[in-house]
């Protein structure tokens, strides 16, 4: 069990998105909670059961649905869970331009700076 220290560290939580396995802050992420009735979309990230992280963009929440958020928290999706997920997916943007494949030859930077 993790102790309540009361440290005034200014640590952003991170998570990984399910989708593109990607690290991002947690409040760039939103967070899909397992629940009795079946999944449901967090908005505040503090609902209780088992939750798994998708970045707000169309292109992980597709991967979700493939199966990613399926494994992540360890159920089969229903058809009721697809529906939820669909209904929010749309309401989405497109994944970023810069997935698209522009033939630049730009590689894609995942190094950090903090
Ligand atoms: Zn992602």
């Amino acid at each position: 069990m993790a102790k309540k220290t009361p440290k005034k560290v200014k640590h952003v939580p991170q998570r990984t998105c399910v989708g593109c396995r990607e690290v991002n802050a947690k409040r760039a992420l939103v967070r899909i909670v397992r629940t009795e009735e079946g999944l449901r979309i967090d908005l505040t990230g503090k609902a209780a059961g088992r939750g798994a992280y998708l970045h707000a963009q169309q292109s992980c929440w597709q991967k979700g649905l493939k199966g990613a958020l399926a494994h992540a928290l360890k159920v089969e999706l229903t058809e009721q869970d697809r529906e939820i997920l669909r209904t929010y997916m749309a309401g989405l943007p497109d994944e970023p331009t810069e997935q698209d494949e522009t033939p630049t030859g730009l590689e894609r930077e995942t190094v950090d700076h903090e």
